[in-house]
């Protein structure tokens, strides 16, 4: 699409911010379908070009470290061909963790979007500010609250259906299961919407 004047120097422009979070969204919306926390990423080059896009997938793939951003980061690490993804802008629905967060200063992003915050685990701005820390070898500009309200829906909704569900115990979620990755959810088929007995 046409892009008009001159794109900020160490990522893409503020307006298609977002857009590109929508991207995020989107790929949110898979995780539910194999019965993980809708969190969506995507990785974009400072030219403008999508690098890597990913979900959270801790569920599925029965790892704790499967978060959304991360999966995204090795993806577009890939994709150059080198571990340093400098001057990418991350959108992510979620405020990340202090792993995705540490992730993403070792991978040397310039900017991380996010949308909802995650008052239980976030390390962007919540609980900690590790984005900005001094101390640490490398700084990234952080961007809260785009399009926060429909990354906070879709993990309600998540959450609320878990609820509904009849538990095959009653161990599972509780009271602490509004927003975050981190709530302890009951994997399989969780979800009510989750395909039955897919392959795998
Ligand atoms: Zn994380």
């Amino acid at each position: 699409m046409a892009e008009s004047g001159a794109v900020a120097d160490i990522g893409v422009p503020n307006a298609n911010h977002a857009l590109w979070m929508r991207a995020a969204l989107l790929e949110a919306d898979l995780a539910p379908l194999h019965g993980d926390v809708p969190v969506g990423c995507v990785i974009v080059s400072a030219d403008g070009v999508e690098l890597a896009r990913d979900h959270n997938r801790r569920e599925q793939n029965a790892d704790p470290t499967a978060h959304a951003e991360v999966l995204a980061i090795r993806a577009a690490a890939g994709k150059l061909g080198k571990w340093r993804v400098e001057r990418a802008s991350v959108f992510v629905t979620l405020e990340p963790c202090p792993m995705c967060a540490g992730a993403l200063i070792n991978a040397r992003v310039a900017r991380v979007v996010f949308g909802a915050r995650d008052p239980k685990a976030g390390a962007l701005v919540s609980l900690f500010e590790l984005g900005g820390d001094l101390r640490l070898n490398h700084r990234f500009e952080v961007v809260s609250g785009v399009l926060a309200d429909e990354a906070s829906a879709r993990l309600r909704g998540f959450f609320a259906k878990l609820r509904a569900a009849p538990a095959a115990d009653s161990a599972g979620t509780q009271g602490d299961s509004s927003v975050g990755v981190s709530v302890p959810s009951s994997g399989e088929g969780a979800a009510g919407n989750a395909p039955p007995e897919s392959a795998t």
